[in-house]
């Protein structure tokens, strides 16, 4: 007889490919019963670790990592620089007879204090105590960088200052995620829904886009290897439009790298789910299965460097940058946002009884609140100059926030602001919702690819985020202004209660104003639109296209106020924050067009003053043979004229630089661009300096 077929075996990763993640699993073979169960509270309470337990577990993640190869430890954190940074110490300390041993304490553990004085603070930092600390988040699992000789063990950590301001991404981020918990848990309550010690958390799956190009080619691109984009390249004949790329089959040598960064993801438990071509030649996308909002966002902050690290294994470049290439889609992140309540439910997910139904309307309007009110500032969020390459350009969302919600779930919404609740024309309702609360649809997913907040059925997608930045930013914002949406709800819900208003009459009364007060912000159409620029400009949306601006609606008192009052970010650490972005874009712009300038200088226009010898040579020797000499004499006039253009664009750039005038630089950028790109037209490909974007593309 044959054996039984077992259904064991596959199922986990870690007998398969191994595993460099310090989870539950693997701390349950390493730790006591005690301090286990102690650590596995307090990373589902969010809690800070029990003291006492602490050598145990760096005992325990050091024995486990150095089976695994690790020589090093290092506290991972995420500075305002918008990477990750790490600084590795060893396990060794001498022994008592001359020789050395691996150790590793619970205060290695907890708390570290990186020579920290050349990251940005923003001015939060004085020299004379440029300390910063880095702490331990145990909810997010220690894990294991294989290196080409011995490994790294890498803890998630935060980074603050001697006085505790937040110098990193995951402070602020850790403080909002508390902050709508708690303002989750009071909605709850009014619900009637038992909270017990769980707590609601926001959920996050980043879908990340990126560029792979020859590594041969990327070399020979000072532009790219500089600033990460092109700053020259003329778009070639056949680029996107027959949208032949998108879904392809995936071509042999990306398939293999994909392969290695999918196993290299799972060893370290990241859940990477689904992987395929994007629009553009030479674009492709990677999305994991969700997971609570903190550890999602260090996920992706993994993943973005595993992806550049296996290109370099496979002779590809991974580009992260927001626009690498002009003239073709850009790269973003699609920042899939949800809420799983203190019911362990997904909050945004139509229910299928009357108080699930009145949980999700009341979520929905709650996010139209917060976004109609403070649109401007998630825009601020992801406000970067890569990013301005992309949002406004005619492809990715335009600068300017709106809700897409479908139009089953619009028309619901029509009808409480009506007052209503008629059936709608379409079928297949579930019941009926609180007394008079409309019936939802089973399924909304309506999909609109033009909108830069879209509802898909489950969780919101904002799809603003740039490839090349943190989620953090973003998701700050988000948990931020949708506490402070459901903590006025939730003001006005427990005033009417405690006036003996129905309940249900008071929700609809509440969530009607809402919407009547905040409908705007809705649209369903194509956000591409010139008239959807017309109609919301009429409609009072900012449109706020550039970084500097963006960045400025940080600073108004009411904002400033609204992270005060939730403890998101002082104050001080607010401006700390604004004053590190307008100089990274500062920074930006002005390295962007140095690099412009030298390659102009450099390579460009000595090659056309070559080709126009060559042409003059040609004229000179041919002369006596060939009697008309007009087309090549028009070459070598279109040339020279090309060249003098280009000359001058580039001393007007260099006016542009002396002076601090965003735009004009800008304006001057694009202009040598313009003549640069229309030369390379007109040069022979072979002397041609920089790799095309044909030959990076296809
Ligand atoms: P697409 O948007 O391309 O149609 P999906 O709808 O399958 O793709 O999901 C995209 C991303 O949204 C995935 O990373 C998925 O894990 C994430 N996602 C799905 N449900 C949730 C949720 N409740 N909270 C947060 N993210 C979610
Ligand atoms: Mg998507």
């Amino acid at each position: 007889m044959k054996e039984k077929y077992n259904e064991k075996p596959n199922s986990s990763i870690d007998e398969i490919y191994g595993i460099n993640v310090f989870n539950l699993r693997t701390m349950r073979n390493y730790l006591s019963e005690k301090a286990y169960s102690s650590l596995v509270s307090t990373i589902q309470e969010g809690r800070t670790i029990d003291p006492g337990i602490a050598d145990e577990v760096a005992d325990a993640m050091k024995s486990w990592a150095v089976a695994k190869g690790a020589t090093h430890f290092t506290h991972w954190f995420q500075p305002l620089t918008g990477t990750t940074a790490e600084k590795h110490d060893s396990f060794i300390q001498p022994d008592d007879e001359g020789g050395v041993i691996l150790k590793f304490s619970g205060k290695e553990l907890i708390q570290g204090e990186p020579d920290a004085s050349s990251f940005p603070s923003g001015g939060l930092r004085a020299t004379f105590e440029a300390r910063g600390y880095t702490a331990w988040d145990p909810t997010s699992p220690a894990f294991i960088k294989e290196g080409k000789n011995s490994s790294v063990l890498c803890i998630p950590t935060a980074f603050y200052s001697y006085h505790g301001d937040a110098l990193d991404k995951k402070t602020p981020l850790l403080r909002s995620t508390a902050v709508l918990s708690k303002q989750v848990a009071r909605l709850a309550k009014l619900f009637g829904i038992q909270v017990s010690h769980k707590r609601a958390y926001a959920t996050l799956g980043p879908e990340q886009e990126y560029f792979l190009i020859d590594k041969a080619l990327y070399e020979r691109r000072l532009d790219l290897i500089q600033t990460g984009r092109t700053l020259f390249g003329r778009k070639p004949a056949k680029h996107q439009q027959m949208e032949d790329h998108y879904f392809g089959a995936i071509k042999t040598r990306v398939m293999s790298f994909m392969e290695e960064v999918d196993r290299e993801l799972w060893k370290m438990g990241i859940p990477a789910k689904t992987r395929h071509n994007e629009v553009c030649p030479a674009q492709y996308e990677i999305a994991p299965v969700f997971e609570e909002q903190n550890l999602a966002i260090d996920h992706n902050m993994i993943t973005m460097d595993v992806l550049k690290k296996v290109a370099e294994r496979h002779g590809f470049v991974c580009l992260l940058h927001e626009k690498p290439f002009a003239g073709v889609n850009g790269s973003g992140k699609h920042n899939n946002w949800s809420m799983c309540g203190p019911d362990g439910k997904n909050w945004l997910t139509p229910g299928d009884n009357p108080r699930e139904n009145a949980k999700f309307i009341t979520m929905i309007c709650a996010i139209m609140q917060a976004i109609d009110d403070h649109g401007d500032i998630l825009r601020a969020s992801v406000a970067s100059a890569g990013n301005d390459h992309r949002l406004g350009a005619n492809e990715a969302p335009p600068a300017i926030l709106s809700i897409f919600l479908g139009d089953q779930l619009t028309d619901i919404i029509e009808q409480i602001e009506k007052g209503e609740s008629k059936q709608s024309k379409r079928a297949s309702r579930i019941e009926i919702g609180v007394t008079s609360l409309p019936t939802l649809p089973r399924d909304l997913t309506d999909r609109n690819r033009t909108s830069p907040f879209a509802f898909t059925g489950n969780k919101f997608e904002f799809r603003m985020v740039g490839s090349n930045q943190s989620c953090a930013g973003a998701n700050i914002i988000l948990n931020t202004i949708i506490a402070e949406a459901i903590d006025d709800i939730c003001t006005k819900l427990e005033a009417k209660v405690k006036a003996k208003i129905d309940f249900n009459e008071a929700l609809q009364d509440i969530l009607r104003d809402i919407v009547k007060r905040h409908k705007r912000i809705i649209f369903n159409g194509d956000n591409y639109s010139e008239s959807w620029h017309k109609e919301a400009a009429k409609r009072g949306l900012p449109n706020l296209k550039k970084t500097p601006e963006s960045i400025r609606t940080m600073e108004r008192p009411d904002i400033i106020k609204l992270f005060q009052k939730h403890s998101v970010l002082s104050k001080a650490e607010l401006e700390s924050r604004n004053e590190i972005y307008k100089e990274q874009y500062e920074k930006t712009l002005r390295i962007e067009a140095g690099v412009m300038l030298t390659i102009t200088e450099t390579m460009i226009v000595p090659v056309a003053i070559d080709y126009q010898n060559r042409i003059a040579q040609m004229l000179l020797n041919t002369r006596t043979v060939v009697k008309n000499q007009k087309q090549a004499k028009g070459l070598l006039k279109q040339i020279s004229a090309l060249s003098e253009d280009i000359m001058a664009c580039s001393e007007g750039l260099k006016t542009a630089l002396r002076g601090d005038k965003h735009d004009v630089i800008l304006a001057a950028m694009e202009k040598l661009r313009k003549n640069v790109d229309e030369l390379e037209g007109v040069v022979p490909a072979h002397v041609w300096p920089l790799p095309t974007y044909a030959q990076m593309l296809f």
